[in-house]
């Protein structure tokens, strides 16, 4: 009974793979027919095989065209006869990352030229391990598959392919750690023994990137700290312009959840500091329910008065790690400012997480967060406190890009 269920769907999505890619190859008739007179005038045969991996190591033996335009167009031959899919068990292209397991088993019925991991890896997002990711790709019909393969070719123009090629790295003269989430989480739970005062984590996106611009103070509290983690698609964007491809996207909201996971494994106990009143209780109470075992030693809002007051209470707690939610950039300032003080391991100042986590404010659906388009969200949620950071800021961000992109040039 099981198998019939898991099966139907599938036959059914190799079924509607087959019939596009005839379709598309009828359309692409002209062009087969241009690569193949090349080919003939070349002497040399039109089709070319190449063996590559799925990840779970069965080989896919794709074609492409010798000669003539787009290459990888004769992969709809593969489809057509069956051997591949469009959307299935992501193949091993240069960029796929080998999932950490034994025999990887895929939930797909057989290999596709596209993957959700593809579009994870592009956008940087972390959003579940491989297999389940693969069970939710695999579950999915005909239209989110396009919709998918759509996102995927957007992504690839925008983004190219992601995936870090050095760590330590700056933008905007100010530097960054271009590292992946496990290795971020390790380093927020990591026991610091060597430092003698706070570390602090910052999350750098457009909207700090364009306030720092106009403040030297700030910018100069961002090269300050320990370790800048990047966030958003506009940061992924500027730094493909400066020559670095970007591994996982970091933001204290999507870290949340793997910090909460690592702090209970490692006996960390966190504080949180922000959002109006009763949200950061809120959201620390969700939290316990959510990961059993986990240490909240206190909370607090974040329209108070006194540092003093508020940095006392936190030492008192016992708490490891800080999460301080006050928005751009007074959440830096205040960081930067106190760190001497606090007698936390560490420190993140992580903007609207504690609204998200309490429920007041919900997040981005996936699709949009995949797009890199969150930003479009918030804006939609409040566009009156939100009208200035994204409306006149985005283009003033785009525009610092390609400033950065003409002087990289040496225009
Ligand atoms: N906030 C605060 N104290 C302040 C100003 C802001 O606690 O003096 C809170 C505010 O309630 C919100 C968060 O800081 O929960 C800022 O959220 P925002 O979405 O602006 O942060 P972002 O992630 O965009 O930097």
């Amino acid at each position: 009974m099981l198998n019939d269920k898991a099966t139907k769907p599938q036959s059914l999505k190799s079924v509607v793979s087959r019939v596009s890619a005839m379709l598309l190859l009828g359309a692409l008739s002209p062009l087969i027919i241009l690569n193949i007179t090349i080919s003939v005038v070349l002497l040399r045969a039109p089709l070319k095989k190449g063996n590559w991996l799925d990840i779970g190591g069965g080989v896919v033996a794709l074609y492409t065209w010798r000669c003539g335009f787009l290459k990888n167009s004769a992969m709809l031959i593969n489809i057509v006869s069956g051997e591949v899919n469009f959307v299935g068990t992501p193949i091993i292209w240069a960029q796929t990352t080998i999932p950490r397991i034994r025999r990887f088993k895929s939930p797909c019925e057989r290999a596709g030229l596209f993957d959700c991991l593809q579009l994870h890896r592009m956008t940087g997002l972390v959003a579940g391990d491989t297999a389940t990711l693969l069970k939710k790709q695999n579950e999915q019909g005909a239209i989110k598959d396009c919709a998918m393969m759509l996102q995927i070719m957007v992504c690839r123009m925008l983004y190219k392919n992601g995936g870090a090629t050095s760590t330590d790295a700056a933008v905007f003269g100010i530097p960054f750690d271009n590292t992946n989430m496990s290795d971020a989480v390790n380093w927020v739970c990591g026991t610091h023994a060597d430092k003698n005062y706070c570390q602090i984590g910052y999350f750098l996106n457009a909207n700090s990137i364009n306030l720092a611009a106009g403040q030297t103070s700030l910018r100069k509290v961002l090269s300050q700290s320990n370790k800048n983690f990047v966030d958003g698609s506009g940061m992924r964007l500027a730094a493909r312009h400066a020559g670095i491809d970007l591994a996982d996207n970091l933001n204290g909201t999507d870290m949340l959840p793997a910090l909460c996971k690592k702090a209970i494994e490692t006996g960390s106990a966190l504080f949180l500091l922000g959002s109006k009143e009763g949200i950061a209780e809120k959201a620390g109470k969700a939290l316990q329910a959510r990961f059993e075992g986990l240490d909240i030693r206190g909370t607090h809002h974040g329209y108070f008065k006194s540092d003093d007051e508020i940095i006392e209470r936190i030492n008192n707690s016992g708490a490891t790690i800080l999460l301080v939610a006050l928005g751009s950039p007074r959440q830096e300032e205040w960081l930067a400012r106190n760190r001497h003080r606090l007698d936390c391991r560490c420190a993140l100042a992580v903007g609207g997480l504690l609204d998200f986590y309490s429920g007041a404010i919900p997040r981005a659906p996936l699709w949009m967060r995949e797009l890199g388009l969150e930003w479009v969200w918030r804006l939609m949620q409040e566009p009156k406190a939100k009208f200035n950071r994204y409306v006149i800021g985005n283009p003033i961000f785009l525009f610092r890009v390609y400033v950065l992109k003409q002087s990289i040039r040496g225009l």
